[in-house]
């Protein structure tokens, strides 16, 4: 089999039957070369239902975590997102192909200029990336329609609330250190509205408006 029949198969038998119907999320994960994204050692395992580990004690995530958070910001083309956590880069790759720009921040430089790279391989002229604590947005780039954060957070830094546009969305994973809920939120006005979707296991988000340390 060929990369393009495993992802052909991870869409039809992890992403459809548990729910993930949004064409374009499922159009667009079975175009991007996810095995591209991973260390070397772990490609044999790219299109696995598990999330894989790439380095600093970080991971991609699992293919149907992404689909769901994907899914859950309601994408049409047309939004400018923040990512919190780049990572392999994966993520932000998905959230290139179904929205208008992307930014995405990593702390961690070794992981963040890996992503940046692959980026420029792949042609992605939509993501901007850059360093630093993702917990207090880009300030300079605000407001956004949609916010992700892609690590688990004891609660929504208080500077993405702000930095999100009116109608906007943010999807967050949040809970205790080893386990968490994914909380998807809209804002209305001085509203904000809750929904708690999926139980699920990141790496903590660690920053000024996240876990203080590992
Ligand atoms: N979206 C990624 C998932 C990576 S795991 C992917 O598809 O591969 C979460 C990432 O969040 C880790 O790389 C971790 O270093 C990063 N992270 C944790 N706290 C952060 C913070 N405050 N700002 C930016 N990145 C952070």
């Amino acid at each position: 089999m060929d990369y393009k029949d495993l992802r052909e198969l991870m869409v039809r038998t992890q992403l459809i039957p548990r729910g993930i119907r949004d064409k374009r999320v499922l159009d667009a994960m079975e175009r991007i070369p996810r095995h591209l994204f991973v260390d070397r050692t772990t490609i044999a395992d790219a299109y696995s239902d598990m999330a894989l580990p790439i380095g600093e004690g970080q991971t991609i995530s699992q293919p149907y975590m992404v689909a769901v958070m994907t899914e859950l910001l309601e994408l049409r083309g047309s939004e400018k997102v923040l990512e919190v956590g780049t990572g392999s880069g994966y993520q932000s790759a998905v959230l290139a192909e179904l929205a208008r720009d992307v930014y995405t921040i990593e702390r961690f430089a070794s992981l963040g200029e890996l992503a940046k790279i692959r980026f420029q391989d792949l042609s992605f002229t939509n993501i901007h990336s850059r360093i630093g604590d993702g917990t207090l947005g880009w300030l300079e780039e605000a407001p956004f329609d949609r916010i992700i954060i892609t690590a688990g957070a004891p609660e929504i830094p208080e500077p993405l609330i702000a930095q999100l546009a009116d109608g906007g969305i943010i999807v967050i994973p949040v809970g205790g250190l080893y386990s968490q809920q994914l909380l998807k939120t809209r804002k209305k006005g001085d509203n904000l509205i809750k929904e708690y979707h999926t139980l699920c296991v990141f790496v903590p988000l660690i920053g000024r408006y996240g876990w203080k340390r590992e």
